[in-house]
């Protein structure tokens, strides 16, 4: 099945080229986690656990791995899975990378600029050092800003900050990023455009969207989903539900398109006070 409708072997689109219908953006199951110990709440060991049960479940469900590349490309349908990690956690380089490595899966993940350089946060966040030596194994590294604020409700001059200096800091440190994540999976067209004019071809979001290809939705998973859920979370439906309960149901209720840790934004839910170098001024408690 042909999901999105262009031409194969054609480099990755742009807004103008090519607009996907929400209905090819759902095909392929885009995954998205965070940090699999929720912040040191689930032990490497269970959350080691928890994720091979998710890739065993994929695999037995006939899903195949396939990488972001393909699916910017147009390749995949919908027995593919793309999975996808925000926040370049600790957990992710320790538990998630040497698994799906195993697998042979491609892998996608998603750094903070603001964090990976920092010392006080090598407990939480990968190193540039490591994210240059995943993009040399293969692992697609995008941006996912610099500190982690909900970019469509900062400042327009600080949103814009956000987005250009995570972008110089990566080429700084000889990553080339193609592809955007936005912090909270939040964005609106201000978010989007700044992010198409930084060079980027593709943005990743979380639940909603869905237009284009600077709004593709993700679904957001913890690690810790028994297979019924999980079986949910990969259904055709899943989206259309989703929506449908986010009606009725209070945000509180739902998980939240954010990253599981608690904290101040500063510097993304993790505990830390933001990094002045950054030029960021905290916005406040997140929700
Ligand atoms: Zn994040």
């Amino acid at each position: 099945m042909t999901v999105m409708a262009y031409v194969p072997d054609t480099p990755p689109p742009t807004r103008w080229e090519f607009r996907m219908d929400r209905d090819a953006l759902e095909a392929p199951r885009i995954l998205l986690y965070h940090d699999i110990t929720l912040g040191g709440r689930v032990s490497p060991r269970e959350a080691a656990r928890r994720l091979r049960s998710h890739l065993e479940h994929l695999a037995m469900a006939g899903y195949r791995f396939a990488s972001v590349d393909d699916l910017l490309r147009g390749h995949l349908g919908p027995h593919d899975a793309v999975v996808t990690f925000d926040d370049a956690s600790r957990s992710f380089a320790d538990i998630a990378l040497p698994m799906l490595g195993a697998l042979g899966a491609p892998v996608a993940v998603f750094a903070l600029s603001g964090l990976a350089g920092r010392a006080d946060a090598a407990a939480v966040s990968m190193s540039w050092r490591e994210l240059r030596e995943c993009s040399a194994r293969g692992v697609h590294v995008g941006c996912h800003a610099a500190t982690h604020v909900p970019l469509d409700e900062v400042p327009a001059e600080r949103m814009r900050a956000e987005i250009t200096s995570a972008t110089r800091r990566f080429e700084e440190e000889g990553l080339n990023p193609t592809t955007f994540a936005y912090p909270f999976g939040r964005y609106d067209d201000a978010v989007k455009a700044a992010v198409r004019d930084a060079g980027y071809s593709a943005a990743f979001t979380v639940m909603r969207g869905g237009a284009d290809v600077f709004e593709i939705r993700r679904r957001l998973l913890s690690g810790g989903e028994g297979p019924l859920q999980l079986g949910f979370e990969l259904s055709d439906r899943f989206f259309e539900t989703r929506d449908a309960v986010r009606r009725f149901v209070p945000r509180r209720f739902l998980l939240q398109e954010r990253p599981i840790a608690r904290g101040r934004w500063g510097a993304g839910g993790f505990g830390l006070s933001p990094d002045p170098a950054e030029g960021a001024t905290d916005v406040g408690e997140g929700r």
